[in-house]
């Protein structure tokens, strides 16, 4: 098969096939052979579904125009089509009506969960279970794969430390270490061992790149950081799901310092697929061709087609660039046909793969789809990692657990009786109103005395859609109820934070206190009743300075997803104990963002040295978080002690420590290993997550812990982009979150 070289020394995909007649390889290059220029191009070109497949076909408009490309064979995948029966209607026609029967393949954003939600991404994330996430993202693909999907636009690997983005809600917080394992373990649990399995899915990293550090923390933002940032901080995550086998990248709305993302060969070809030798497919983000010329950087859409294509974004999401332009662009010499034959055959590669050509209808069983979605096996599952991700902020005194028996409770805020916002954002195939509410699951509770008091709305009228919605309540009539119902109680539980479509896409905040009068609602309430149990429900870290200092017990419920009233209830009560730890920083105000753990020195000396007043801080706040990320207290407790370092050859020694469960009750720990790099050729964090153990323990029970550190914890990319390890003094920290309570010297 011939191939016309694509960008001078750029490897290809083209450039590694093999003869060998039954591989994948072999067969994209036979099959992209017998295709014509349109029909390459069609395979690089994603719709948007038109709702209701199966009804009659519309005669004009922008859904007649897709049935047409689609029966050309001019589209390649669709999004956002769901449900065996629609499934099958598009798939039938791109198999049975195109000249060379391609099929599709079928995308959808399969964030947490499909019909049946886990907790959003950043709850998950807090409770540091490798295995419970990655079954949360099996189980994810088993009920989105019953529907007819075989491709997720997911996970969300963006490092964020800006809690007023909306979108925090969907990653896995600051921490690059972290966010790395959770970035494989989500990869391996959409795509399974084998791919080609009818419950397995593609999967797609996303937003490649930079998108978390959107300034100011306005969604679509200018991102603009250095190369120390982008390679240390940024990069990894989506470097580990190239290494965990992820087939997709998406590409970013942003620019990056100066390229918008779609059209960044620096991201695309030079690092993603040169350097990192990515095989898969980079599918664009919605639009963001088009938008480049918003951004100034394309002059029109066949500008923008051109520059895209040239970059490396192989498929168009809904920007009519590729399909409308792209043949044009290679006809006028503008565009190397090489460019398309690397993108086409990228695509059909993923597709034999996900096995789609020896049986297109595999994922349309309708037989599966009534058993597999909404089971109780999904049920159990989407149950337990909700309980996993609770974080017990605060519990002055043992207030929590709550007793079981003879309590008079008083339950206050809109949120404890919501069955849509646990839902959160992201949950485009369930329905409102399938979560288990905190009423509902305090309901399995019957030997305690419940009272609810609404106290204030959290928004205005009904939010239909996430853009809709209206935050600016003031209405403070229902405080009086909530002080009555308070007042007579001997426990309070009020559940305040965020509406489910107050995080999110588009959902940034400049504030991110407790919204509308809820702040009012918590001070009126605790005027007649300190003994309150504060749960939260939120998408995002809030600034929660006053409850903090005034109420007892805090609880971060996150949005749980669909069992999120029964996994909260199950913690409340102390049927489960929490072992969440916070994969974000929590600021004690606004200003401090962005704020994160692994911050560098300045050269400054520290508040209590001489001439302080010149250290670098605010003179109206503090420098240290309300909570620091890794942090999250049990109904037990736990001590550090016996820490060793030993060195085991010149780049890897081994630490050790002993933890002890020093209370009560049985009980887990996440324990955490940080280090410093004391002084470096470019400045290093003052503390690094480089390890972490999810261990249990039975009260008194003790286990020696051992973390290894070697060269790939050791070391940090210089400015050149390249990974060194450098020899000198580092420093290593032990404790259940980052603010550590053990430290040792040791050499290199
Ligand atoms: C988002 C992506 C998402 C896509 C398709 C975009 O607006 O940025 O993350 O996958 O829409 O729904």
């Amino acid at each position: 098969f011939m191939f016309s070289s694509a960008m001078g020394q750029n490897k290809t995909l083209a450039h590694k096939l093999t003869k060998n007649e039954t591989s994948i390889d072999y067969k994209v290059a036979k099959l992209l052979s017998e295709m014509t220029l349109e029909e390459k191009i069609g395979q690089m070109n994603q719709y948007n579904g038109f709702w209701n497949v199966t009804g009659p076909t519309p005669s004009s408009g922008d859904a007649a125009h897709k049935y047409e490309h689609l029966r050309k064979g001019y589209v390649g995948s669709m999004l956002n089509v769901r449900g065996v029966e629609e499934v099958r209607a598009v798939q039938k026609i791109a198999v049975e009506e195109t000249r060379l029967g391609i099929p599709l393949i079928i995308g959808f954003d399969v964030i947490h969960g499909y019909e049946t939600l886990s907790p959003i991404p950043l709850a998950e994330a807090a409770s540091w279970d490798l295995e419970a996430i990655k079954k949360s993202a099996e189980i994810a693909a088993l009920e989105a794969s019953a529907a007819g999907i075989n491709w997720t636009f997911a996970p969300m690997v963006d490092i964020s430390r800006d809690a007023r983005w909306g979108r925090v809600m969907e990653g896995a917080g600051e921490d690059t270490y972290l966010g790395s394992k959770i970035a494989i373990a989500r990869v391996k649990g959409f795509q399974g061992e084998d791919l080609s399995k009818p419950n397995t899915i593609a999967a797609c990293a996303k937003h490649w790149a930079g998108y978390g550090f959107t300034e100011s923390g306005k969604d679509y933002n200018t991102v603009d950081v250095g190369t120390s940032t982008l390679n240390n901080i940024i990069f990894p995550p989506f470097k580990a799901t190239v290494d965990a086998g992820v087939k997709t990248f998406m590409n970013s709305f942003n620019e990056l310092n100066g390229i918008p993302a779609t059209a960044n060969a620096f991201l695309q070809r030079d690092i993603l697929k040169e350097k990192w030798n990515f095989d898969g497919f980079v599918v664009s983000d919605w639009g963001s061709m088009a938008e480049m010329i918003n951004h100034g950087y394309a002059e029109n859409i066949k500008h923008a087609a051109e520059l895209s294509v040239i970059a490396g974004s192989d498929m168009d999401m809904e920007s009519y660039a590729y399909v409308n332009e792209l043949a044009n662009l290679v006809k006028e010499g503008k565009v190397d046909e090489g460019l398309i034959n690397d993108a086409a055959s990228r695509i059909l590669k993923v597709k034999f793969e996900l096995g789609l050509f020896d049986n297109p209808y595999k994922y349309c069983d309708e037989k599966r789809e009534k058993e597999v979605i909404g089971s109780k096996e999904i049920h159990d599952a989407v149950l337990d990692v909700a309980k996993k991700s609770i974080v017990l902020l605060k519990n002055e005194n043992n207030m929590l657990p709550l007793k079981k028996k003879g309590q008079k409770i008083a339950v206050i805020g809109t949120l404890a009786n919501d069955k849509t916002s646990p839902l959160g954002s992201w949950r485009i195939a369930a329905d409102d109103n399938t979560a288990v509410s905190v009423l509902e699951g305090l309901a399995e509770y019957p030997d305690n005395a419940i009272t609810y008091a609404k106290g204030a709305d959290l928004v205005l009228g009904e939010a239909t859609f996430p853009f809709e919605l209206e935050i600016n309540t003031t209405d403070k009539s229902g405080f009086e109820e909530a002080k009555n119902a308070a007042k007579n109680a001997d426990v309070v539980i009020m559940v305040l934070g965020e509406h489910g479509f107050q995080s999110g896409e588009a959902r940034s905040r400049s504030e991110i206190g407790l919204p509308g009068v809820q702040q009012d609602l918590l001070e009126a309430v605790y005027a007649v009743n300190k003994n309150i149990v504060l749960v939260l429900n939120n998408g995002r870290p809030l600034t929660i300075s006053w409850a903090d200092a005034h109420i007892p017990a805090i609880v971060e419920g996150w949005q749980l997803g669909t069992q999120s009233g029964h996994a909260i209830t199950q913690v409340l009560y102390g049927d489960y104990n929490p072992s969440g730890k916070l994969p974000m920083t929590f600021p004690r105000s606004v200003g401090q963002v962005p704020i994160y753990y692994n911050y560098k020195n300045t050269g400054r000396p520290a508040a209590n040295e001489p001439n302080s007043v010149f250290w670098s801080h605010y003179i109206d706040e503090s420098n240290t978080p309300l909570y620091a990320f890794g942090h999250g207290l049990s109904y037990t407790s736990f001590s550090y002690s016996n820490l060793k370092v030993k060195k085991i050859s010149e780049q890897h020694v081994e630490v050790s420590v002993e933890l002890k469960n020093t209370g009560k009750v049985k009980g887990k720990e996440v324990a955490q290993l940080y280090i410093r790099d004391l002084f470096a050729s470019v400045t290093r964090p003052v503390k690094e997550l480089k390890g972490f153990e999810l261990v249990e323990l039975e009260p008194n029970e003790t286990k020696t812990l051992t973390f290894q550190l070697t060269e790939k914890e050791l070391g940090f990319y210089d400015n050149n982009g390249d990974y060194v390890v450098e020899s000198g003094d580092f420093k290593v920290f032990i404790g259940g979150s980052s603010v550590t309570v053990l430290e040792e010297k040791f050499k290199l």
